[in-house]
């Protein structure tokens, strides 16, 4: 299941992506995408921000996926931040 390299991340996918992100296991192409997709998005900015303060808590990178219920509350949030803060 290949994605053309200039296809946008969406947020979900950063999300999928984040772990590997950390890692500095992703390809060259999809680290620029991630890169490109933080530099854009506020979200996913904090997302990254939550994810490292995470592992510093545990010690280590979580392996288990996000709960789909969390996944839909962050992005929830992230919908109200929008709306309460116009460009
Ligand atoms: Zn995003």
């Amino acid at each position: 299941m290949a994605t053309p390299s200039s296809q946008d991340l969406t947020c979900q996918e950063l999300v999928e992506l984040v772990t590997d992100y950390l890692e500095e296991s992703l390809a060259a192409a999809d680290r620029e995408r991630f890169d490109a997709h933080l530099a854009m998005c506020p979200f996913c900015t904090t997302y990254l921000d939550q994810m490292r303060q995470t592992i510093r808590a545990l010690g280590h990178l979580p392996r288990e996926s996000i709960p789909p219920e969390e996944l839909e509350q962050l992005l929830g949030h992230f919908r109200r931040w929008r709306h309460a803060s116009p460009p």
